[in-house]
């Protein structure tokens, strides 16, 4: 069976006309992993699991008491925590342990009925941005297997883009939903940050951390949105802004104003086949009668910098809690209390993890803490007012998702400094936790898929959504 639905509308409509059922779409599903295991999309498969939810789902439907996601495959990032499955968030540390809970999200999805079929590669701990940081080894592009997926959400991108699954669920910290969805011509949605409850995901970066999906279609992005936002006890960040409908209407955008940065377009950092994919989505949008404006960003340079200052804080403190004491893998070796913590984290943790974990507690001692982190808050501060101001005068800013499309597997750069800058268009937008849409825009010549990126105002996603849908119809 060829699973090729662009909507979950199309699936609704065939579920209910008895074309199809929950069992044979999940038989599909699990057919095409099992075609493409090296691409390495699944730390595990629930098969067994996913055919009985998708029995009870049928039988649901029959009864007309099934929910707003009836029979759609879901896979999830393995860094949500899905009560009773392992949860290894791609790391040696966590690779036996199990989850005594379920993210809030985790049961928003099911309870309206939504199959979980597995959980997703990714890089260890999201950290990263080509999902070769995984303890599970790299996830392949299904474009060219030769290419990287993406990440930190790799796995995530890849089974949508491979027809493993209909959608995926994914975490974007510093861009993690939305690189990989341009990697791999799929949409990614990273909603404003405070949106998604974050109660039972796997802490990275706190202050940046929030859910995203990755879909076929935009449509789908906002029906997951819809089901997972609002509000939970169990988050405290989590905002009180009411959640709208966020309904894709599909009408015709009232006139905008669009602004990009002229530095995509002049930077010798970035592909000359992004920058025409840039230029035609301009083009396109001024010929459908839009304003828009080339912007310089004053803080462009610092804002790899401060990002990466604050996640690897953040890092640091959150992963203190890996201690070979509590849970997950404790080392063997270990002879003392001392030397528990020791080799277990240094035997437990991949290279770049411990990396950051060094220098986020580098920039927090007390010595340099005020050169680097709160520096760094400060440097925040900034750059979220002067994106916020933009966004009085813009409706959106338009930029690349990412400089590149996906590059070659193995193609580790010595500087990890270079590898940080390839974020550099994602994480304005997470630096001011604003909503952020990556839209799939054709392919390239070597036939590897671009993406753009839409950034709007904070708790815009409806706005954001309803052009989305608008432009890639364009
Ligand atoms: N590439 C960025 C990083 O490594 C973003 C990762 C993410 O969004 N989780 O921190």
């Amino acid at each position: 069976m060829s699973i090729h639905y662009s909507s979950y509308s199309e699936i609704k409509s065939g579920l209910q006309n008895g074309e199809i059922t929950a069992e044979t779409l999940v038989q599909g599903y699990l057919q095409q992993i099992t075609t493409h295991t090296r691409l390495n999309v699944f730390n595990e498969v629930f098969d067994q699991e996913a055919t009985a939810a998708a029995k009870a789902v049928d039988a649901k439907i029959k009864a007309g008491t099934a929910g707003k996601l009836a029979g759609m495959v879901i896979a999830i990032k393995d860094n949500i925590c899905y009560k009773d499955h392992k949860v290894t968030a791609s790391s040696k540390i966590l690779e036996n342990f199990t989850s005594i809970y379920s993210s809030t999200i985790v049961e928003r999805l099911l309870a309206e009925d939504a199959i979980i079929i597995g959980r997703c590669n990714c890089d260890e701990f999201a950290m990263g941005a080509a999902n070769e940081n995984s303890y599970f080894g790299a996830v392949k592009n299904f474009a060219d297997e030769t290419r990287v997926s993406g990440g930190s959400s790799g796995g995530s991108a890849v089974a949508v883009q491979a027809r493993m699954c209909h959608a995926a669920i994914g975490t974007d910290t510093g861009g993690s939903v939305r690189q990989p969805a341009a990697f791999c011509g799929v949409v990614g949605l990273k909603p404003t940050y405070g949106r998604i409850s974050r109660y039972g995901i796997i802490s990275y970066a706190s202050s940046f951390d929030q859910v995203g999906t990755l879909t076929h279609s935009v449509e789908d992005a906002a029906l997951l949105l819809q089901v997972m936002a609002g509000a939970d006890e169990f988050d405290s960040t989590l905002s009180h802004q009411p959640v709208p409908e966020f309904t894709v209407d599909g009408k015709q955008p009232s006139k905008k104003k669009i602004a990009y940065l002229q530095k995509a377009l002049s930077s010798p950092g970035v592909d000359a086949e992004v920058k025409s994919g840039l230029v035609e989505a301009i083009e396109k949008l001024r010929a459908d009668g839009h304003e828009v404006k080339p912007i310089s960003f004053d803080y462009l340079d610092y804002l790899v910098p401060t990002y990466y200052i604050l996640a690897m804080a953040e890092a640091s403190s959150n992963l203190a809690r890996y201690d070979g004491v509590h849970y997950g893998y404790r080392s063997p070796n270990a002879t003392d209390l001392e030397s528990t913590y020791k080799l277990s984290r240094s035997e437990g943790f991949g290279k770049e993890v411990k990396r950051r974990i060094m220098l986020g507690t580098f920039v927090l001692s007390a010595g340099y803490y005020d050169a680097y982190y709160a520096k760094a808050q400060k440097v925040r501060r900034l750059i979220r007012n002067k994106t916020n101001e933009l966004l009085e005068e813009f409706d959106f800013i338009l930029t690349p998702t990412a400089p590149e499309p996906a590059f070659s597997i193995g193609k580790e750069e010595k500087d990890p400094v270079v590898t940080y800058l390839y974020d550099i268009f994602t994480v304005q937008a997470s630096l001011a936790g604003l909503p952020a849409i990556s839209l799939p825009v054709g392919n390239n010549s070597k036939g590897l898929p671009l993406g753009l990126q839409l950034l709007s105002k904070a708790f815009s996603e409806t706005e954001l959504l309803n052009f989305s849908e608008y432009f890639l119809k364009l």
